[in-house]
């Protein structure tokens, strides 16, 4: 077999132990693989690369587009940039891929029961990081679901599903709040899963889902879920499972891939040869599968699971109940290394002779084009007196064109007219004028408006256009409208 070209970076901590013992273990047994080692992370931050990475080392990365990735501390203090953030954006990696397994009964847990994968969309949702304070009480956070995005977590979820021989694929989101953002992702969820008639599907609202993942995680295959609910959930999960030092996960983009532990580079265990290389190691199986070496992947996952079997573990799942032996590090890859070939007798053992990942390739469609009309803007302004009749009599005459004025609401909730004294209303308010019968307007017609708010006194601290999309709305109502 070829080499397989593969970046390799050691990190800090404990990342250069678990590193060379998850190394040795899939050349022990038969990795084919050419290591291009990069100096990443803390050593580098302190040189006063703000990023933690040299440009050299995104030249090996372009080259081998495989990057196994040991964990790095980021310095105190502020102005270093995540390491992580920058990789998977800058290289496109849309997925995060992390299945967490329970090991009963040889590591404790809650849970005997429990090999949940959770997809995460990576890239976008309140991710973006594009956030502003736009007034003394409020500030801002852009949440942004694309649909190419959307389209394109999915529908890897449902590929990565057929390919492991998974049966169901669920779907968490809030789309009964979220009716435009989450609604998006459930709709092309329900739209691409169509295409998937072997596989089971559900949704949950992601707050109960969320309760039942903790609580009965059996009843859970694949999940995929958008960033921010994948980013919490998946710690969850990896916690439930019996310990986050057990999990890897991948990062998958169309051209790269990063694999790694998901726990951080415990600087207090550092250099003593006492560290767990597990998670790193199972990251590495998800990178053998990747690059087309499954068999690899699978001999070195079913000697790890039958290592954890007999009873041979690091200090941190040692349990004198059920554990034979307390090892080092390197103990435990010879441990590892002395059962390739091998498989768990009790646990259940992988298969992944379906599995091919390299070839999970997410074709996107087209996006559909749309007849857009402009229906309406919402002008946002600044306003001190939390009455919301005042600010109402100084705007509900203002129109342009055919929109006029239609409401206020203050964070969402509709205010004036008609508003209950009761509510809580901030110094933030949003004006909304539109045509009635959604019939479209011009921008001529919504600067006009934006003047005669301006003219009113009052402070516009940002406008959005109300479109229509095939004569749909593309905008949410009021709450209370
Ligand atoms: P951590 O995951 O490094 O450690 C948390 C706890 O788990 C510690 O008690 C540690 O001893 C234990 N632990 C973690 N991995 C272990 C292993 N493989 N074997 C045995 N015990 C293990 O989290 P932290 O202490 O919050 O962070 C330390 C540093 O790691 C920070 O600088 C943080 O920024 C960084 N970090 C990096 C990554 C990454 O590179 N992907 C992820 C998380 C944190």
């Amino acid at each position: 077999m070829a080499k397989t070209p593969i970046t390799v970076a050691y990190g800090d901590g404990i990342g250069p132990e678990i590193m060379a013992a998850t190394l040795d273990i899939i050349q022990a047994a038969g990795a084919e693989l050419a290591i291009e080692e990069i100096e990443i992370g803390e050593k580098v931050y302190l040189r006063g690369n703000s990023a933690g990475i040299d440009p050299s080392a995104w030249e090996s990365l372009r080259r081998t587009k495989v990057f196994l990735k040991a964990p790095i501390t980021t310095p105190q203090g502020g102005g270093f940039k995540s390491l992580n953030v920058t990789t998977r954006k800058m290289l496109g990696l849309f997925a995060n891929v992390r299945p967490c397994n329970s090991y009963h009964p040889f590591v404790q847990t809650k849970h005997p029961v429990m090999d949940v994968v959770i997809v995460r969309e990576n890239e976008e949702d309140l991710y973006a990081g594009i956030e502003h304070q736009q007034t003394d009480e409020v500030v801002q956070c852009l949440k942004l679901i694309s649909r190419p995005g959307t389209e394109k977590i999915i529908r890897y979820a449902f590929e990565y599903a057929r390919q492991y021989g998974r049966k169901k694929v669920t779907c968490f989101s809030k789309d009964n709040i979220m009716k435009l953002t989450d609604g998006l992702f459930h709709k092309m969820f329900d739209e691409i899963g169509a295409e998937y008639p072997d596989l089971e599907k559900e949704h949950w609202i992601v707050d109960i889902g969320a309760a039942k993942l903790a609580d009965t995680p059996e009843a859970f295959d694949v999940i995929v879920m958008p960033n921010l609910y994948g980013d919490i959930l998946s710690d969850v999960a990896a916690q439930i499972a019996g310990s986050v030092g057990l999990a890897g996960s991948a990062n998958i983009g169309a051209g790269f891939a990063m694999f790694e532990a998901i726990h951080g580079s415990a600087p207090r265990r550092a250099g003593q040869n006492v560290a767990n290389p597990s998670g790193l190691l199972l990251g590495a199986v998800q990178m053998l599968i990747h690059i087309n070496q499954a068999p690899i992947a699978e001999k070195v996952h079913n000697a790890w699971l039958k290592t954890l079997e007999d009873g041979i573990h690091t200090y941190d799942v040692f349990d004198e109940a059920v554990s034979k032996q307390k090892v080092g590090t390197k103990e435990f890859a010879q441990a590892v290394i002395a059962r390739l070939g091998q498989k768990p007798s009790k646990l259940k053992a992988v298969d992944y002779s379906k599995a091919v990942g390299k070839t999970i390739e997410v074709k996107l469609k087209p996006t559909p084009e749309s007849k857009k009309e402009l229906v309406g803007i919402d002008v946002f302004v600044s306003f001190k007196n939390r009455d919301a009749n005042k600010l109402g009599e100084q705007i509900k005459n203002i129109k342009g064109g055919n929109m006029v004025f239609n409401m206020i609401t203050n964070r969402g909730v509709k205010v004036y007219p008609d508003g209950f004294p009761e509510t809580f209303c901030t110094d933030h308010w949003r004006c909304r004028f539109k045509n009635a019968e959604l019939k479209p307007s011009s921008y001529a017609d919504a600067m006009n408006i934006m003047k005669q708010v301006h003219d009113a006194g009052l402070e516009i601290i940002k406008t959005e256009n109300l479109y229509t999309f095939n004569g749909e709305p593309g905008f949410s109502l009021g709450q209370g409208q």
